[in-house]
């Protein structure tokens, strides 16, 4: 029977194919089958395991201040009793002696169906402890992954196997790390049932160009595993067990929107300015150093933001050090023959975890904790690498620093401090940088737009985020499927915000550049260049888009229009004022 799912599109197109369900314990462990012969072996792993988490956890209580939280106790003995439980390891230890499951595949199978048991309950707090569970079974991984580091058994953690170039990927959630490893795999898009339009998870399925629907609720409990499926990206409709008749509609969407993609193509060379001779620099964002091949085949002027931090994430190793930093970011440099590369200084924290591996991997879940530049002013040593691993890469090219989430003096004062302790440090040991290398700002928190003149005294540039600038003006998080369709790039508070940092900015003469996911949204180009904005920076796959609208507008008779769009707060006003614009 053919039915349809709606969620949020995150990224355009339309994929066919076929449906893949992976857990999300999946998402984390490899499945294999030991020899036989080995089912002792392995068992023996997955009862070291555990016994090392107890012993985990024994230290751990041991070494409670007096003071700790009654909570923290309370906390660790709930888990200490989970794991004193041996109906958690009786089953798994049974898959792998009848069936030959190895230890990590073993213990997820019985965590899914504990967690399915536990979905049932109705008592709030029994329901709770499957968190609990969760958790303690992600102990046990975590110490077989050791084992397996430390050479005592093959990897736990590989991406799953059954992915193939006709698959569609349905998962109730995938982080953006996981996003990352499933770049290196042909598939023909993703549905998932959370997640927001500027969640980083879908930032990345844009980056992969493949067609993604987010925020599909129950998706991943109502498709099943090899379901036919058609994953309108550009509506947020997937449609289960398509009929013949709805398959050919498709087909011949499919093949309209690839005409019209070649027929894109013919404006790439050609100079991108407005109608009426306003010279636009299009920049782009990349998440990983080989993203700059295509950037450069795609005309844009730079690189406007390099999400440094996936070069963090999703590693079961320590964090990179100096020198593997600085030759990356030296391939950046040099895939760009010269053009600007602003690399921004880690954002992790909030959808953005760093890799199981890292003792640092639970940075902050909350989107208002220890995100970005607030955990790095934290963990300095880790910063000043970073730091002197740009700068050392600034010998090779035009590198600049580029700040994430910076709201108060203080923090630029620190940032500031360690910059030129990183440079020290360089002319110390003798190793080459630029010394006027150029430092930028991000502004992204509404505080930070409050104070613009303090962010133009101290910065060379700045680039609004207005995918954080809409999170924290709006009071919405920007992963969380529950309240996405509050999230709104035309509520009037944030045009106003953005008109007046736009305005600041060029009055004060500095650079200012949008690389949030509102400069890569074709249906705001004549918005953003009526508040008077020429540097754009997006995902390298819309800039064609960008550059059409550039091409047909005429910046002075938008801005005629500006003034009635700020103003207008009721929707009815704010409609007929938008469309005024548009049809200039
Ligand atoms: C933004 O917030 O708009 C931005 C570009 O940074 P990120 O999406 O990585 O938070
Ligand atoms: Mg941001």
């Amino acid at each position: 029977m053919t039915f349809s799912l709606h969620g949020i599109p995150v990224s355009k197109g339309i994929a066919i194919g076929r449906a893949v369900l992976i857990s999300r314990a999946a998402l984390e462990v490899s499945h294999h089958l030991v020899d036989v012969g080995q089912e002792e072996f392995e068992a023996d792993r997955l009862l070291a395991a555990f016994k090392h988490v107890r012993q985990e956890l024994e230290t751990l209580r041991h070494a409670l201040p007096k003071d700790a939280p009654q909570e923290m106790a309370a906390f660790l003995d709930v888990h200490g009793m989970i794991l004193a439980d041996p109906t958690l390891a009786e089953k798994p230890l049974k898959l792998i002696r009848t069936q030959r499951l190895n230890a990590a595949w073993a213990l997820t199978t019985e965590l899914n169906d504990l967690l399915e048991q536990f979905a049932e309950i109705e008592d709030p707090y029994l329901k709770e402890r499957a968190h609990d569970i969760r958790q303690v079974a992600e102990r046990v991984l975590k110490a077989l992954h050791t084992q397996q580091k430390e050479g005592l058994a093959q990897s736990d953690f590989l991406a799953p196997s059954d992915i193939g170039v006709d698959s569609i990927i349905v998962a109730h959630d995938i982080a953006p790390h996981d996003m990352l490893r499933f770049k290196e795999y042909a598939f023909k898009g993703f549905v998932t049932d959370l997640g927001g339009r500027t969640s980083h998870t879908a930032i990345v399925a844009r980056s992969m160009e493949i067609p993604a629907v987010v925020g599909a609720r129950h998706s991943s409990e109502i498709i099943r595993h090899g379901d036919w499926l058609v994953l309108d990206g550009d509506r947020g409709v997937v449609v289960v067990s398509p009929s013949e008749r709805l398959l050919e509609e498709y087909r011949s969407l499919q093949r309209e929107e690839l005409a019209e993609s070649q027929k894109l193509q013919q404006i790439k060379y050609s100079a991108t300015k407005t109608k009426d001779g306003v010279p636009i620099a299009l920049f782009a964002n990349i998440e990983l150093p080989e993203d700059a091949k295509q950037v450069v085949d795609s005309g844009a002027v730079g690189v406007g933001l390099f999400r440094s931090e996936f070069l963090f994430m999703n590693r079961n190793e320590a964090l990179p050090g100096e020198e593997q930093q600085y030759l990356e970011y030296r391939r950046v440099i040099e895939l760009m023959h010269g053009l600007p590369v602003n690399i921004r200084t880690i954002d992790v924290g909030a959808d953005k975890a760093l890799g199981s591996g890292s003792d640092l991997s639970q940075t902050g879940t909350s989107p208002l904790g220890l995100r970005a530049i607030r955990w790095s002013l934290t963990e300095p040593e880790i910063f000043l690498t970073q730091l002197r691993a740009i700068l050392r890469a600034s010998a090779h090219g035009q590198a600049r620093i580029m700040i994430p989430m910076l709201a108060h003096a203080k923090e630029i004062n620190e940032t500031l401090r360690l910059l030129e302790k990183a440079k020290t440090q360089l002319q110390q040991r003798g190793q080459l940088f630029n010394p006027n290398i150029q430092i930028g700002a991000m502004i992204e928190i509404p505080a930070a737009a409050l104070v613009l003149p303090l962010f133009i005294r101290h910065f060379d540039f700045l680039s609004i985020g207005t995918n954080d600038l809409i999170q924290y003006t709006l009071a919405i998080d920007r992963a969380d499927h529950a309240v996405a369709h509050l999230y709104d790039p035309y509520h009037p508070a944030v045009l106003n915000l953005l008109s007046n940092i736009i305005g600041q900015a060029k009055k004060a003469d500095i650079p200012i550049a949008v690389c949030g996911e509102m400069a890569g949204d074709p249906d705001l180009t004549k918005l953003l260049l009526g508040m008077g904005l020429t540097d754009f920076s997006m995902h390298f796959s819309q800039l064609l888009l960008v550059k059409r609208e550039i091409l047909r507008a005429d910046v002075s008779e938008i801005k005629k229009h500006i003034a009635a769009v700020l103003a207008a707060v009721e929707p009815e006003e704010q409609v007929s004022a938008l469309a005024a614009l548009a049809a200039t």
